[in-house]
């Protein structure tokens, strides 16, 4: 486990296609994200970690690789247990789930425990984690709860595994998906705009500055108000408090309030609206048509049958051509590197 600790915040670019501005020609205007740190159980980076030594090819995870700073870890590994070994598994013991081998009559709960709360509380500057599915150490949701360590145990009950258990509770409002989950396009979606946004917020935090602060605030407002209304309401009224008592530095209750934010999963109707938001932006630049076309798409979306991309990718031209900066500054249009979804 070669990690945890300070990093400091990286950037990177990428480049999207040229557009044909009214007033500047065709220009290509590239995006620069920074680079977030994900815990990541080893395991699903294909290294021969597991209980039988057998390899993971995870094709989301294969593509993150190049663009997010991964901290991986194989619990199971770090408490000695060797690859292969045999297998281990959750067992109800009174009120309490212990972690036990059946093949050795091993009790590994309090090792396993010991380790993750560790490594949890050195772990700094995280930003999503991602766990395999399943796994009594590394599970979210989905281990096999057995009623004995016997060899004719009843699954009792599915639950987390031990250290999914101890890390999530001190991440409790970060996000965090098993490769199972993230199957779902709309799972991805939301896990890499909550990684991408938590990685910049981090940078802007580092520099401690209400001004960096309030630019940060400023190109994540349609995207915070597509999450929650309230919080970015919120959000802002303490933005505008520090700003009229002349502070200069980042309130440590932002932060705290973003994580909050981007934990509720934003419904269509706002996403639509904040589309909608910003058609009115381009409202005078487009003929009847235009505009007909894309109400119609934003109808489409709502009833299923049109995806967001379409309509981000239209807003992205129309912000480059009518040179809205306001709009072309906006993280919701581009929350994340495309490719990675
Ligand atoms: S699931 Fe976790 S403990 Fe099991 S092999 Fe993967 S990283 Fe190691």
């Amino acid at each position: 486990m070669g990690f945890i600790g300070a990093s400091k915040p990286e950037l990177f670019r990428v480049s999207l296609p040229a557009i044909r501005s009214r007033t500047r020609g065709y220009q290509s205007v590239p995006k620069t994200f920074y680079r977030p740190t994900i815990v990541i159980s080893e395991c699903l980076l294909s290294a021969p970690c597991r209980w039988d030594c057998t390899r993971i090819r995870d094709d989301f995870v294969r593509r993150l690789r190049r663009r997010v700073r991964f901290q991986p870890v194989c619990p199971e590994m770090e408490i000695d247990l060797g690859a292969p070994r045999d297998p281990i598994r959750l067992v109800q013991v009174g009120d309490s789930v212990g972690l036990f081998q059946p093949s050795t009559k091993r009790r590994l709960t309090g090792r396993m425990t010991r380790f993750a709360r560790e490594m949890t509380a050195r772990l700094k500057d995280v930003d999503g984690i991602i766990l395999k599915h399943k796994s009594p150490s590394c599970g979210i949701r989905g281990a096999k709860l057995f009623d004995s360590a016997s060899q004719s145990a009843r699954v009792i009950a599915r639950r987390s595994g031990i250290f999914a258990a101890e890390i999530l509770s001190r991440f409790d409002d970060y996000p965090a998906e098993d490769e199972e989950r993230l199957e779902k396009r709309q799972v991805r979606e939301q896990f890499l705009t909550r990684i991408f946004t938590l990685a910049n917020y981090r940078a802007t935090e580092r520099l401690g500055r209400l001004s960096g602060l309030v630019k940060f605030h400023s190109r994540n407002e349609s995207l915070l108000r597509t999450y929650s209304v309230g919080m970015a309401q919120r959000m802002s009224g303490l933005i505008e408090e520090e700003v009229s008592s002349r502070a200069v530095e980042i309130p440590d209750q932002y932060g705290y309030l973003l994580r909050q934010a981007l934990m509720r999963r934003p419904r269509k109707d706002s996403i639509a609206r904040t589309f909608s938001q910003a058609l009115d932006h381009f409202r005078n630049d487009l003929n009847w048509a235009d505009i007909g076309r894309f109400e119609k798409s934003l109808e489409e979306y709502v009833n299923g049958d049109v995806s967001p991309d379409v309509l981000r990718e239209i807003v992205r031209i129309w912000a480059v051509r009518y040179d809205r900066a306001w709009v072309r500054q906006q993280a919701f249009f581009n929350p994340f590197p495309e490719h990675l979804l």
